[in-house]
């Protein structure tokens, strides 16, 4: 069992202090809530498609750190992809915090901090609830979405 103090590293606190891409985004052509119960995060996620890309996205809600940090971190990477790209990284991102794929992560970048979350399992719902959540967005989905 690894410390769990080696899964709040610093670019997590970072971007759980900081979150980027934090606000409503009032032009966005759709949108989603996420849930999860079992730690109590709960975000939207706000996105502006233009034709296949995604033009812009940004998240408002509240949540343990890894949730914030994970959200935060997905929305600058999710700026610019296409809803196939999209959901590449979200495959990819689902089976490096669950454990299923190690090694080959560089195009994951930045985002291989959450691999420690694999070690925690009930932290993986927090570090995926804002990309299910994207997911349920891109796919438009009204219904929020809960991790149970
Ligand atoms: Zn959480």
């Amino acid at each position: 069992m690894a410390d769990l103090r080696d899964l709040y590293q610093e670019l997590i606190l970072e971007h759980s202090k900081t979150p980027r891409n934090y606000r409503e985004l009032k032009e966005a052509d759709r949108k989603a809530e996420g849930y999860n119960p079992l730690c109590g995060d709960r975000f939207t996620v706000y996105i502006r498609m233009q034709g296949d890309l995604i033009q812009d996205i940004a998240f408002q809600g509240s949540g343990c750190a890894i949730s914030k940090a994970s959200a935060s971190m997905m929305t600058q990477s999710m700026k610019g992809k296409t809803r196939e790209q999209a959901k590449e990284l979200f495959q990819h991102f689902h089976r490096t915090v669950t454990g299923e794929k190690n090694g080959d992560s560089a195009d994951l970048g930045k985002l291989t901090v959450f691999a420690g979350v694999a070690e925690f399992p009930t932290r993986v719902k927090c570090a995926t609830l804002a990309w299910h959540t994207l997911q349920a967005a891109l796919e438009g989905k009204q219904d929020s979405v809960s991790t149970e």
